[in-house]
């Protein structure tokens, strides 16, 4: 169990780029990272588009002011001067500043947390893994919800036969909140979303799918998709060529199969994201509307309903409980926990800890990278006419 304890020999010396006042994912990277005391201290930022307003802001939540900078550039050759300048850096700007803007950052020797999805192309991202790689530096990729603990325990019984052999794997992140166009036009972080240039090739397939397909991959290390078919559309016709509705079917190497249902215009759903395993024995089920319980499902017997926070928990999963059972341990906590990770990654680094770094489980730049890549398949089989593809 977690307690706020140390973790690290010392924080790490943090700034933010993007994530200002008016951001919808800046509070839950700060509530993330700071949420311990011991890992992280935000000490530089160039928090908004507005030079302007991000310094207000920074001001506000208690950034020197001289070190509130009025972009990126500013900020890393600034802090580059100071003995005692930033160590690591999170990304949360729009989706095609992500690239230049990791580039920069470890070019300058510095850590970097980045928004989903990573980058545009999985060229990109590769550049990105080997210039971490030469430079010793890591990328953590934040998938929010995937730190939860009750993953882990899906981790684990997956891997300890539990469920038998994996036959199908049932994914979704759905809502509605884009079932109509009024957001396109008046909302400043809707806006971008349906916009190629800055979004990418996709909209839900990337805004979303990316976060469910990363605990797909959390809990299945060794599921490898072999081929896939995406079905994407646009309901509100402005968006297209970018879908606000996906479906995708994928064979897995093996015999495994799965099916993800990503979309912004589920009416009425409030449901988000939803992992159903099912084996050759028994299925395991979770969603992040109702995150403190696991499903187990055995054929011919009862249901089970497990809770976070017990201790007939695996261990894995009990270690990054932090409020304990009764008490409701959800995404803020999930959160906590990936940026604890990180800072452990990033600790680890410096002090040359490769037996750290080889066991810990985090989203890392390959987590990126394989979010970017299965975005590119999906779209190749989408603009194919939605015909099955090589995974590639
Ligand atoms: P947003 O439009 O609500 O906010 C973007 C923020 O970045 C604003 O504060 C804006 O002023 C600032 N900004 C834009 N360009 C900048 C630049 N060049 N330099 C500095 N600041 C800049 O967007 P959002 O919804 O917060 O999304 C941001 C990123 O986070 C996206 O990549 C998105 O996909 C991702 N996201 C992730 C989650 C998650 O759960 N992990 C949730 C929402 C968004």
């Amino acid at each position: 169990m977690l307690n706020g304890e140390r973790k690290i020999p010392r924080p790490l010396r943090w700034a933010m780029i993007g994530g200002g006042r008016l951001s919808q994912v800046g509070y839950k990277h700060r509530s993330g990272a700071l949420r311990d005391n011991t890992a992280y201290q935000l000490v530089a930022c160039a928090f908004d588009i507005d030079a302007a307003r991000g310094r207000d802001f920074g001001i506000n939540l208690g950034v020197a002011a001289d070190r509130c900078y009025d972009d990126y550039h500013q900020l890393l050759s600034e802090e580059a001067k100071r003995a005692d300048g930033i160590e690591v850096v999170t990304i949360a700007t729009p989706n095609g500043t992500h690239y230049e803007i990791t580039k920069a950052a470890l070019n300058a020797g510095i850590h970097v947390i980045c928004e989903k999805p990573l980058f545009f192309t999985s060229a990109e991202a590769r550049e990105i893994k080997a210039l971490a790689a030469a430079k010793g530096l890591i990328v953590g990729v934040t998938y929010g919800f995937s730190g939860h603990p009750l993953l882990m325990q899906m981790r684990a019984m997956i891997a300890n036969g539990e469920i038998g052999e994996v036959r199908m794997v049932e994914l979704q992140y759905t809502h509605g909140f884009s079932a109509n166009d009024s957001a396109d036009k008046f909302s400043e972080s809707q806006k971008w979303r349906v916009d190629p240039k800055i979004a990418g090739p996709t909209f839900v397939l990337g805004d979303i799918s990316t976060h469910t397909f990363y605990i797909s991959q959390l809990v299945l290390p060794d599921l490898h998709i072999k081929s896939l078919l995406c079905d994407r559309q646009s309901f509100i016709p402005s968006r297209a060529p970018l879908e606000d509705n996906a479906m995708v079917l994928m064979h897995y190497e093996g015999g495994a199969v799965g099916r993800m249902w990503a979309s912004s215009i589920n009416a009425g759903s409030m449901d988000s994201q939803f992992i159903r395993v099912i084996g050759s024995q028994a299925s395991l089920e979770w969603s992040d509307y109702n995150p403190g319980e696991l499903k187990y499902e055995i054929q011919g017997k009862p249901t089970q309903m497990m809770h976070h926070g017990m201790p007939y928990l695996d261990e894995s999963a009990l270690a990054c409980e932090r409020l304990g059972a009764l008490h409701t341990e959800g995404l803020a906590e999930s959160w906590a926990n990936i940026y604890l990770k990180f800072a452990i990654a990033i600790s680890a680094q410096q002090r040359g800890d490769q037996q750290t770094l080889d066991n810990l489980i985090y989203p890392d730049i390959n987590a990126g990278l394989e979010g970017v890549r299965w975005i590119e398949n999906c779209v190749r089989s989408a603009d194919n006419g939605s015909t099955w593809v090589n995974y590639e």
